[in-house]
């Protein structure tokens, strides 16, 4: 009996020290997968601790045709920052509190989009939006043309040209709906802003849920505007668009020199779009042509005007659409097989090159932007696409 108890306290014992060993080896693999795992995350906080992309003082990844002079300080006025250097005013750890912040807000702001997108919101038809295309006299003949050939016809009532000039024969084409804006006719910051005060407080006149503003070098996907901004409920605040640059801009804070601002803004050549929820919250900054005042302190076109006022003054965050694109993208790099999803395409020429769609369709020669082309691919039916 008394041995029988030994083994079995012998074998109890055994088994104990079994379990044991198992704990300590299991313990020291949790401990190694932690370690292993925080250097790793390390590694990436190191990395979005020395960005990839410098900080951006001014605008150099987008021709700053329209960035005047007048954006620079007067001379003699210290703005604590060596051009092109940090201004080092925050520390590591500051940054890394403010990317941390901007982060939560990103999340909230997908939050929101999945919110949204999960509750009824009312369905989105064409005639919620109020689109606006900037031009000038200059580009009747040669950019609205392709435009009134092409996916105006598809928007007819909903689409407005902004201009210069009165023009008879651009008034008839468009059924009326051009407007001058008795803006001047350049492409200086105070011009485009002038412009896009107008466009902003047409939207406001209109009944709109909607507001999508684009240059007069872009093709609109009609369809997929109206399917892309079903997917927002324009109750809630949006400012949908793309970013041309990879960081957020950073302008001086002219109330404090010393300081920077920095904010993200839809490119204007791509397009964007904002909800009348947060148009109408826009109204005591930007409405009724205070938008050029605005535009007029910080001294930035139009479009990073925008990004001001929403971003940095209203603190509501811009939503980034890709399917948005400017000629500030290289076209030819567009997935081909994915162009009906697209909402905005673009062209240009940089010297004796074009950047455009890389597109078969009507002869070059025909069609040097190839958005012509494009619309044939999407509407095969339209005569000029039999070739
Ligand atoms: N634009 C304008 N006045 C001008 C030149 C251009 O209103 O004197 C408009 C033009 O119609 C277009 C936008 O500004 O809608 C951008 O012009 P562009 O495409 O020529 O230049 P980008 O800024 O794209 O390089
Ligand atoms: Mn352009």
């Amino acid at each position: 009996m008394r041995a029988q108890d030994r083994t079995m306290r012998v074998k109890i014992r055994s088994l104990v020290q079994q379990v044991a060993l198992a704990c300590a080896a299991l313990t020291v693999c949790v401990l190694v997968f932690q370690n292993l795992a925080h250097s790793v995350r390390e590694a990436g906080e190191g990395e979005r601790a020395s960005p990839t992309f410098p900080v951006i003082h001014g605008w150099p990844e987008r021709a700053p045709r329209s960035l005047n002079r007048d954006y620079e300080l007067p001379a003699g006025v210290d703005n604590g920052v060596a051009a092109g250097e940090d201004d080092g005013s925050h520390d590591e750890g500051a940054g890394m509190e403010e990317e941390e912040e901007e982060e939560e807000e990103r999340r909230r702001g997908l939050l929101n989009t999945l919110v949204a997108t999960a509750t009824t919101k009312p369905a989105t038809t064409l005639d919620d939006i109020f689109i606006s295309v900037k031009t000038t006299k200059g580009f009747h003949k040669t950019r609205l043309d392709l435009i009134l050939k092409t996916w105006f016809t598809l928007a007819r009532q909903q689409t407005w040209f902004f201009t210069d000039t009165d023009d008879e024969d651009y008034q008839k084409k468009t059924g009326g709906h051009l407007v001058n804006t008795n803006c001047s006719a350049s492409h200086n910051r105070r011009a485009l802003c002038c412009k896009m005060a107008s466009e902003f407080d047409a939207f406001l006149q209109s009944d709109k849920r909607w507001w999508c503003h684009f240059d007069d070098d872009n093709y609109v996907n009609v369809l997929q505007l109206v399917r892309s901004l079903a997917e927002y409920d324009p109750l809630l605040d949006w400012y949908l668009g793309k970013p041309s640059i990879r960081a957020p801009l950073e302008i001086i804070n002219r109330d404090n020199v010393s300081q920077r601002i920095s904010f993200w803004f839809a490119t204007g050549g791509a397009g964007f779009c904002i909800s009348r929820s947060l148009g109408l919250k826009m109204i005591p900054i930007a409405g009724g042509g205070k938008f050029i005042s605005v535009g007029e302190k910080i001294r930035l076109p139009d479009d990073v005007t925008m990004g001001y006022i929403i971003e940095h003054i209203l603190r509501k965050k811009l939503t980034v659409v890709d399917e948005f694109h400017s000629h500030l993208e290289p076209m030819r790099f567009l997935n081909t097989d994915s162009l009906a999803r697209q909402v905005s395409f673009s062209y240009s020429q940089y010297g004796s090159e074009m950047n455009v769609l890389p597109i078969d369709g009507l002869q070059s020669r025909l069609d040097p932007t190839r958005l012509l082309s494009l619309h044939c691919l999407l509407f095969p039916s339209i005569s000029y696409c039999a070739t």
